[in-house]
């Protein structure tokens, strides 16, 4: 399975549709260690990440300034979203994922190349937890979205090492990240702003890990779709 804008678009609305039902859920999780607006800054941002796909596609502004830009694959893709989410979040989560999605549109093979497989969308993957450690400094075991973010890249990885194709990979991931989310319960906050609380940060979820864990479920998702031919 290639790499291909349409696999890129149906990610971004799959994690934009699982933002929509889970905001509820990652805003309680936020209240409990932060302050209470992850929900809300991730949805902020899908939203308008949603309206910028939608002049992409041709379906507002069919001429001038907002006509729909010639395909430019899905790094480009990905890398507008960054862009976006970067421009419309203000909590930490914003830069974070916004950097993530830019490196891994620029991970990807521009338009002309052949694309990305499964390993090249690996390399992505790994692109984008490079670029969240780089601006935020956080290790796994820290209670961030990294402790999700880092198993869900080994399992994807040891899949593909494994000889799997980009499904079963996504879902390994998916698993990766989910157990890796559940896994910040115990953990003390080392960075954001659910370090202010020190030991009172142990035994709630991290919502950033959560978050991670939708996009990555969304990932899997979309490449299973994919594979039955939708
Ligand atoms: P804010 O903390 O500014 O209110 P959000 O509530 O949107 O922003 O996001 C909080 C999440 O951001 C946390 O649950 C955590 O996973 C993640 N986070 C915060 N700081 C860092 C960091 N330095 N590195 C990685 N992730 C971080
Ligand atoms: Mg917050």
């Amino acid at each position: 399975m290639d790499v291909d804008t349409r696999l890129a678009e149906d990610w971004v609305r799959a994690i934009a549709a699982a933002v929509e039902r889970e905001h509820e859920h990652l805003t309680e999780l936020d209240s409990a260690i932060g302050d209470g607006d992850h929900g809300s800054n991730l949805r902020r941002g899908f939203t308008a990440v949603l309206a910028v796909l939608a002049v992409l596609d041709g379906a507002d502004s069919p001429s001038g300034p907002d006509a729909p830009a010639p395909d430019g694959g899905p790094g480009a893709l990905l890398t507008r979203t960054g862009t976006t989410l970067i421009s419309k979040v203000g909590g930490a989560s914003g830069p974070l994922y916004g950097k993530a999605f830019r490196a891994i549109g620029a991970a990807l093979p521009p338009p002309g190349q052949p694309p990305a497989d499964a390993a090249g969308l690996g390399e992505a993957l790994a692109a984008g937890l490079r670029a969240v450690q780089d601006l935020g400094r956080a290790v796994p075991g820290d209670k961030t979205l990294v402790d999700a973010w880092t198993p869900a890249l080994d399992a994807y990885r040891e899949a593909v090492a494994a000889g799997a194709g980009l499904p079963e990979a996504a879902a390994a991931a998916a698993g990766g990240a989910e157990r890796g989310a559940l896994d910040t319960v115990p953990l003390q906050a080392r960075k954001g702003r659910a370090s202010y609380l020190g030991p009172r940060s142990v035994g709630h979820q991290d919502p950033g890990a959560r978050s991670t864990a939708l996009l990555f479920r969304a990932l899997a998702e979309t490449t299973a779709a994919r594979a039955a031919g939708k």
